[in-house]
């Protein structure tokens, strides 16, 4: 399909998506249990934003001319849509992921298989309707439900995918890539993460305090990004340990459904026990109580917003990612120690700094190992900025140039005379 058709249809989709918002929102609301508005105002603009954004893209595929040491030949390399691309995504955010996914792969000119997470797939079968009312032709999206060990391995291991596209643990990355062996296909993968927050002495104190809350606290901590492990400058630990307590004590926790609910519930009673089980783990291995510290007593997976302190390094509440509402803290004295904790992690994803110290932002800013950094700024998501995660964080980065080199393959073409 000519470019500018594959920019007109992604940019109809994006139209779509807009249009059928409050659909989506309700749909995403009995998918995971998430605030209908919240929804509406944040995840149904972003996922019309990124088909826009790679709308954008379809008509800037360029190959380049190379200067080669044989003069009598010319040489060029072209861009090509590297097949189909299976793209496999998890209950979190499930219409932004299915866009994330879907929008550069079919800017680049590929046909995908997407495989929305077992647990969420209303949204996603929402949106592949959309995709076909938009004007792409049938086949070329297609959709597959079913469990992850079935119909995600399936898809993972077959010959006819060139592709995988996966977000989801660090765990089932590492089962894709072994599945991917067999045909050699290409993998992209964006995995779990256990990012810092880092508060150095000078900061602004309020808005340090509140993006440490908003990072963790948000979506009930079920986002990759999350900011589960706090550190901060020992001469103000008390204060704004305790004060990020206050703010995780007052949180409305409550169903999707009533209006003042600011943290929905946990994906699963699964889930809920695993969060909960590390939670309690971590008690018992001697960290305290400054907030929350165990589920709710009502129906539901609703789980209290947890702050604890005096964990031990090694303990797993700290190491491993727990994908729910839970911060560990930290304190340090100066940034070579604070670097050091914040790199021991075999996550990378993201990491925050808060300080009005230049020199001191960007002197951590290369020593963190992680694939965005953000200085006094929350957020930081935006479909011109690529994203992505070092060590077992993932391969390769979403978004930008660099996401949508993610579905091409380069050939290189020479001519004689
Ligand atoms: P998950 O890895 O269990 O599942 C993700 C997807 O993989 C689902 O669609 C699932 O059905 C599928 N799957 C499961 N087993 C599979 C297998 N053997 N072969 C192929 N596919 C399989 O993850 P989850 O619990 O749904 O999501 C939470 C995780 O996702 C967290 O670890 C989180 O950090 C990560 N995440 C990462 C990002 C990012 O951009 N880095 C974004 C969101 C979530």
């Amino acid at each position: 399909m000519l470019p500018s058709v594959r920019g007109k249809l992604l940019w109809r989709i994006a139209d779509l998506i807009e249009k059928n918002g409050a659909q989506l929102a309700e749909l995403e609301f009995l998918n995971n249990g998430k605030a209908r508005d919240i929804v509406a105002q944040r995840d149904v603009p972003a996922a019309a934003d990124v088909f826009r954004y790679f709308a954008g893209w379809a008509t800037k595929i360029y190959g380049r001319t190379a200067a080669i040491s044989r003069p009598h030949l010319h040489a060029y390399t072209l861009k090509e849509p590297i097949g189909v691309a299976g793209l496999i995504i998890p209950w979190n955010f499930p219409l932004l992921m299915a866009a994330w996914k879907l929008a550069p792969a079919l800017a680049a000119g590929c046909s995908c298989v997407l495989k929305p997470a077992e647990e969420t797939p209303l949204t996603a079968l929402r949106l592949v309707e959309l995709v076909l009312e938009a004007g792409v032709p049938p086949g070329v999206v297609n959709l597959v439900t079913g469990y992850g060990h079935v119909a995600g391995a399936a898809l993972a291991a077959h010959d006819g995918v060139d592709k995988i596209a996966f977000t989801g643990s660090t765990e089932v990355g590492k089962l894709i890539v072994l599945a991917a062996a067999g045909n050699l296909k290409k993998l992209s993968l964006e995995l779990g993460g256990k990012s810092p927050t880092i508060i150095l002495p000078d900061a602004d104190k309020s808005a340090a305090k509140m993006a440490a809350a908003g990072s963790i606290f948000f979506n009930a901590g079920q986002v990759c990004a999350a900011g589960s492990r706090l550190f901060v400058h020992k001469s103000i630990f008390d204060e704004v340990v305790e004060s990020v307590a206050q703010r995780a004590k007052a949180i409305r926790v409550g169903s999707g459904d009533e209006p003042e609910t600011e943290m929905g519930p946990l994906i699963s009673k699964k889930h809920l026990e695993r969060v909960d089980g590390y939670v309690q783990g971590g008690i018992k291995q001697g960290a305290e109580v400054l907030a929350g510290g165990g589920r709710i007593d009502r129906d539901g997976y609703f789980f209290n917003p947890t702050v604890l302190v005096g964990a031990d390094p090694n303990m797993e509440v700290v190491q491993e990612e727990i994908f729910g509402p839970v911060l560990v803290c930290d304190s340090f004295e100066d940034l070579d120690e604070v670097a050091a904790k914040a790199n021991s992690s075999i996550y990378g994803l993201s990491a925050s700094i808060w300080t009005r110290d230049l020199k001191a932002a960007h002197t951590l800013a290369r020593k963190l190992q992680a694939g965005s950094i953000l200085i006094n700024a929350g957020g930081g998501l935006d479909p011109n900025l690529p994203f992505g995660g070092y060590k077992q964080s993932g391969w390769g980065r979403e978004f930008g140039e660099d996401g949508l080199e993610l579905y091409l393959q380069t050939k290189s073409v020479v001519i004689g005379g």
